[in-house]
Parts: C-alpha cells; structure tokens; sequence
C-alpha cells in the first residue's frame, strides 16, 4: 500500500472544520512535498515530521512523498497536522497498518525528538471528532481540554511512539481524562465593598437584567473591585454555555485552563488594547478580548483613554452578540455575548465634585475627556451610575456590607420571572416583544413622557430607559412599571445625557 488517508481538523472560527490528509508514496527521485499549506509551514512541519521519524528509529522512505491536505482552501493554521502526516507517513510505507486509520482524528504537533506538543483548541477538535463519530488522539497536554467533552471518545499521547504501538495493537494509549481539580467557583464578594450603596444597586440592577454599566468616580472609590463582583451576582453558567465559553477561550491566545472551567469569564484588557486584542484577528483568526469575555463580564477601565476607532467596533457586537472577522477571502465567526461595564473618572485629573480634593481640570478639558467616549456607544450603555469618594467614617465602621449571595438570589427570581415572561434578558427586548412587556403604568407614563422632552432624548435611549425599569419591576416582582420604577431608571440614564 502506498496511499494512506487519515483525518484532522482546521479551526475556522469556533468550528473545526474536516481536513483529509492524504499521503502517497511513488518511485522517482526522492522528494518530500507538502500541498495545502502556506509555504512557511509546509516547511516546518516537514523539518518536524522528519526528525521525529528518524529520531524516534523509523525508516523514513527514500521515496517520492507527496502529501496533500484537503480541501485546499481552509484556513489550517501549523502544526496540528504534523501528527496525521508522521502516522500518514509510515502506512504508506508500510510501518504502520491502514485499515484502522479511518477510525480517527489526528491532532499533534511534533516536537524533534517525536514528543506531541499542545494543540490550539482542543474542545472544539474533541467536539468535532465526537459529532463525525470518530476517535481523537491528540497530544497528552492538550487531552484534559479536549476530555472536557464528555460524550467523545478521546486517546492521550505524549510521543509518536505511544501512538505507533496503539495503532500496531500493542499498547493502548491512555483515555484522556477532565480534570481532576474540581473548579472552586469562588467569585470576588460583595461584601468586600464598603459603602456605595447607590452603586451596589446599580450593579444589581444590572445583573438582573443583563444591562450595561458605566461607572463614574474618582480613582480609588472601587469602581474595579464593583466591576469584578459582577460575575459572581449571575447566574451559573448552564452546561452548554460552559462548553460553548471554554471553547472560545481554547482558541485564544493564552489557551483554555481547565481549571477555570465553569466559571464565567471576567475580562479587563488595558485601555492601550489593539482592536486586534479587542475583537480578534491574525492570520489564523483567534478571538479578541470580547470572545474571551462570552457569557461573562468585559470590563473597560479608563473608558475615555480607550482609541475611539477601538471603542467604535464594539457597537456591532454589543447588539449582535458576536463578531465577523475578515481575512482576505474569508471570514471567521466568534461569538461575543457579553455584559459591558464600564468606568470611567468625573475628570482627567479624576477629583471633579470630590468632598475633599481639589479638581484641577478647566471645564474645557472636562467637555473634552467626555467627549472622548462616542455619542453612539454612548448611547448603548443602558446605566450610568457615580461611585462617589466615601467619607472616612464609613470606611473604618465595622458592620458587613452584604454579602454576594443574597443579591445573586434576587437576581436570580428576577431573571426566572423575565424567562417566564419573554424567553429573553430584559435587555434584549426589541419590537413588538418590547412594547408589549414594557408598558408603563399611566402615571409611570407620563413620568416619562416628561423626562424625555426635557433632556431631548433619543428613541434608542427611550427604549434602554423603559428596559431597565422592567427590570427594576422584576426585582420588586411587580408585573406592572409604575412611576417609582421609572424614576429609578431615569436616574441610571442622567448621568449620560
Ligand atoms: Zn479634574
């Protein structure tokens, strides 16, 4: 036999795409050619795949190679066929049996002594090769990641040899196994916060309704560890969301740990962030600081320091809930369903309206620092809330501060009472599901009839105003949005106008 075919996988997105590997071996001249991939790689990996072979003690045909991975117009992106090619390799020789071959997915790359290497997003590969009812083997690093998927039936191997020995029927490889460290699912608490009562209800309002927060303060009023808290008042992530998130994590940049499995991502990238960082990108498109954040918490410090061509490319997802990543002839989909928040100080020099410290900035410089944050993402930011400097006496009071759990039980009956109502976080409400869930009562009505003439709003910020109310109404478990509901959510909006 001198034509082996095995299969592998090429992410594309947050999708792991089929990849036929097809290795044919004829007389002529020896040779060593490698189609479908980018010139760079195939250059590597064939250094790769020949010292391993020759390392590990294998003949390596004095033959006429051609290897082909198909179909030739995926994005393949290295190293994690160079297992698949080896193993391709020696069936075609003869090394190796082929009539198993077709049971399993290859993912590995090899290291010059034959050693398997840890392969970029192993969930999605074990998700795959479970849906396509095949085998996966991938490199031992890689395995607990791709264990992940329950239901998939997955070998772990450290060496080329290991994989030669199982496939010969000698040895089995190792069944990859998840984790055994039980993820602690500790949060940051709530009742770490002192004061900022206004804030905390903000925080909970948002939580309960899936709302984006903008926070205003001077520096050192705990803006951060607010932002932090978040995570821990939602909800636990449900299985699917689980996977779906560690996947997206899987194929980034610092990988999946899966220790962290189950927890919801919180994500706080610097204001100097590239968009690049921000919303993903690269010649193998990875996924950007908003992927990374799916199903859990973005949050931007320093709002107005952010580049506001960076800040401008978060309106799609932010309404869309994911992100399209243009690479020449393609484009790669990440999902990006995340709950922004946001901070930001009063001023550049960050005392304006601070009790005891002298804000130094012209109201000049002031217009200009706010005006750095774009009227329309502005504009999809549903609260604004100050997080004021606190007076020294509440910070040495004993006393608790309450503490996360109670909070994450109220917005937890609120959140029950929206999926009951509309299948769907308040803030998602748009049309017709919109108007028939958010009427006010007449009196909350003309509340906010008034409110909208005098400070001139928008349409969009008309909406975001009545979405929030529901969610205050949820908390209180009214059905009805009366007049106190939308007072409060008026004041969440002020702050913007
Ligand atoms: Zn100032």
């Amino acid at each position: 036999m001198s034509l082996a075919v095995l299969y592998s996988r090429a992410l594309d997105g947050l999708s792991a795409q089929s990849v036929t590997v097809e290795v044919h071996l004829a007389n002529g001249l020896p040779a060593f050619n490698l189609v479908g991939l980018a010139d760079t790689e195939v250059r590597e990996s064939r250094e790769r795949v020949r010292a391993a072979l020759q390392v590990a003690g294998f003949e390596f045909p004095n033959r006429r190679i051609t290897v082909n991975l198909a179909p030739a117009d995926l994005p393949k992106g290295a190293g994690h066929y160079d297992l698949a090619i080896a193993i391709g390799i020696l069936a075609a020789s003869g090394q190796l049996p082929c009539e198993h071959l077709a049971e399993y997915e290859f993912a590995g790359e090899l290291g010059l002594t034959g050693q398997l290497r840890s392969v970029r997003g192993a969930l999605a590969l074990a998700m795959a090769a479970r849906d396509a009812g095949r085998t996966l083997i991938i490199s031992a690093e890689s395995s607990a990641e791709a264990a992940l998927i329950k239901d998939a039936n997955i070998f772990a191997a450290e060496h080329i040899l290991q994989v030669c020995r199982h496939l010969l029927g000698g040895e089995t490889l190792a069944v990859a196994v998840p984790p055994t460290e039980i993820p602690t699912l500790i949060y940051p608490d709530l009742a770490d916060v002192k004061g900022q009562s206004a804030a905390r209800r903000a925080l909970e309002v948002a939580a309960a309704g899936n709302h984006s927060l903008l926070l205003i303060g001077p520096p050192g009023t705990g803006k951060s560890m607010l932002a932090q808290r978040l995570v821990g008042l939602l909800p636990p992530l449900l299985e699917h969301e689980a996977l779906e998130a560690a996947a997206v994590q899987s194929l980034g940049q610092n990988g999946l740990d899966p220790r962290q499995f189950g927890l919801r991502p919180f994500r706080s990238p610097h204001h100097t962030a590239s968009s690049v960082a921000l919303v993903g990108g690269g010649s193998v498109p990875q996924p950007g600081e908003i992927s990374l954040a799916h199903h859990g918490v973005l949050f931007l410090d320093e709002l107005p320091e952010f580049d506001r061509k960076v800040l401008e490319v978060l309106r799609e997802p932010l309404e869309s809930g994911r992100i399209f990543i243009s690479r020449a002839a393609r484009q790669a989909e990440f999902p990006a369903r995340f709950q922004l928040v946001a901070a930001m100080n009063p001023c550049p020099c960050g005392y304006l309206g601070h009790p005891q410290k002298a804000c130094r900035c012209t109201p000049d410089q002031v217009a200009r620092y706010r005006g750095r944050i774009s009227g329309p993402l502005l504009d999809r930011i549903d609260m604004v809330v100050e997080v004021p400097a606190i007076p020294e006496a509440i910070l040495l009071a004993r006393g608790q501060s309450e503490a996360s759990e109670p909070v994450r039980i109220r917005v937890s009956g609120a959140r029950g009472r929206q999926q009951a109502r509309q299948g769907l976080h308040n803030a998602a409400l748009f049309g017709a599901a919109m108007d028939q869930h958010c009427q006010p009562d007449a009196a909350g009505l003309a509340l906010l009839q008034t409110a909208v003439q005098k400070l001139g709003w928008s349409a969009r910020a008309y909406h975001r105003v009545l979405r929030v109310a529901r969610t205050i109404a949820d908390l209180a478990s009214s059905e009805a949005i009366t007049k106190q509901h939308l007072a409060e959510a008026i004041q969440y909006r002020r702050g913007i106008e």
